[in-house]
């Protein structure tokens, strides 16, 4: 799995195989997928203080929502997302991985009923160390009924990644701290160019900034602003807490990042009831007294089926798109950026249910009213 030399694979300079634009977990994966493949890439990124991959908490999960579901093709993306980011650690040489337990307090007696029955079940059996029927951790979290222990979780920090990857794209001038403009992208019968660089096709990775390029504003990406707090308590962290707020520790500060707020239709910035609502939810799920240090939000890029959406361009082959994410960013980038290379570069097929083409109705309907 060795990735190539940088300083021997690019003869020309202004020529690269790809340009992936966006640097979030989509583009940053997308990347280091390329790379590890003997792919060159450009990639172009002028992150915000509100970059959803940078507010995020990095925390992968395999179990989620209120009724406490196997999140899709946990069975693949999790084991696969853990070897990704270890062999990105090496490459980049740094630490951002933190496989971690997630502990999920059970809210009534049924929830412990129903989990140490299917327990055994092969496809969930992977996934769960312990469910307890009496409370495990007290003297951190409220947990009288006990609650349920997770194996194939933790957390990423997303930002030493994101800046790895751009320092280690940066060394032999690959990365490129700019903001883009379509206006300025030539696409032609022998590729794509942008401001004197040049490459063979051109990847979208822009998150909520899709909707600002006349090339994908007809994806279907609904935004979803999320807040997160730090706080300051103290408590076991050799776990991950979860039960209608998560609490993973950051270890670099020490704080403790809770979140995170799910807010459709709303102005940008931090707010007074987005601050209340964690702390009301974390009132319920923490034992310990707690302060908050910090607060910080970011738009999510989401999609009403719920799937990442992967795949070319309509009318262009050269214009390809990898967006999306919506609230997993982090367990489904390595996942969609390992599909995608493997469809460019040797042509397997990309699963149907994250295909773009499921949408190309939109685009031909949004060229009509142009
Ligand atoms: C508060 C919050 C908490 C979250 N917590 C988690 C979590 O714990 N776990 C999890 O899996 N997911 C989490 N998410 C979701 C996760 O952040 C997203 O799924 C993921 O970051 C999307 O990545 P992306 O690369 O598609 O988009 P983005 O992160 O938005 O990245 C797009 C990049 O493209 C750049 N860009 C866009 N337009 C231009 C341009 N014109 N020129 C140059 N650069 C441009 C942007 O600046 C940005 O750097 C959270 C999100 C929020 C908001």
């Amino acid at each position: 799995m060795g990735y190539l030399p940088l300083s021997t694979k690019h003869g020309v300079a202004g020529n690269r195989d790809f340009l992936i634009i966006g640097g979030g977990l989509a583009g940053a994966c997308l990347a280091l997928e390329f790379r590890r493949r003997g792919k060159s890439v450009w990639l172009i990124d002028l992150p915000g203080e509100h970059s959803a991959s940078r507010v995020a908490a990095g925390l992968y999960n395999p179990v989620t929502g209120k009724l406490a579901g196997l999140t899709w093709k946990a069975a693949a993306i999790f084991p696969f997302l853990e070897q990704f980011y270890a062999v990105a650690e090496q490459t980049l040489e740094q630490k951002f991985l933190f496989p971690l337990p997630i502990y999920r307090p059970f809210r009534t007696n049924q929830e412990f009923d129903s989990w140490n029955s299917r327990r055994s079940e092969p496809s969930i059996s992977p996934f769960v160390q312990n469910a307890f029927s009496s409370a495990t951790y007290p003297e951190d979290v409220k947990d009288d009924l006990g609650g349920l222990l997770l194996k194939y979780g933790g957390y990423v920090d997303t930002r030493a990644l994101l800046n790895g990857v751009s320092d280690w794209l940066s060394l032999d001038g690959s990365f490129l701290a700019m903001d883009f403009n379509p206006s300025r992208l030539s696409i032609g019968g022998h590729g794509v160019q942008y401001e004197g660089r040049s490459a063979s096709t051109a990847i979208f990775c822009q998150g909520i900034g899709a909707l600002e390029n006349p090339w994908t504003s007809w994806l279907p990406l609904r935004p979803l602003k999320g807040q997160v707090l730090k706080i300051d308590t103290r408590l076991s962290d050799e776990r991950i807490y979860n039960r209608g707020v998560f609490l993973v520790r950051d270890k670099k500060d020490g704080f403790w990042k809770v979140g995170a707020t799910h807010e459709h239709h709303a102005q940008p910035g931090v707010t007074v009831e987005g601050r209340e609502e964690l702390e009301g939810k974390l009132r319920t799920l923490l034992q310990r007294p707690f302060e908050t240090r910090e607060q910080s939000w970011g738009i999510r890029p989401t999609v009403p089926d719920r799937r990442p959406l992967v795949g070319v361009h309509p009318e262009n082959s050269r214009v390809w798109i990898l967006n999306g994410l919506g609230t997993k960013g982090v367990s489904l980038a390595p996942w969609m950026a390992s599909h995608l290379v493997d469809h460019l570069l040797t042509g397997t097929v990309l699963p149907e249910d994250v295909n773009i083409s499921r949408f190309y109705s939109l685009y031909f309907k949004s060229q009509k009213t142009v």
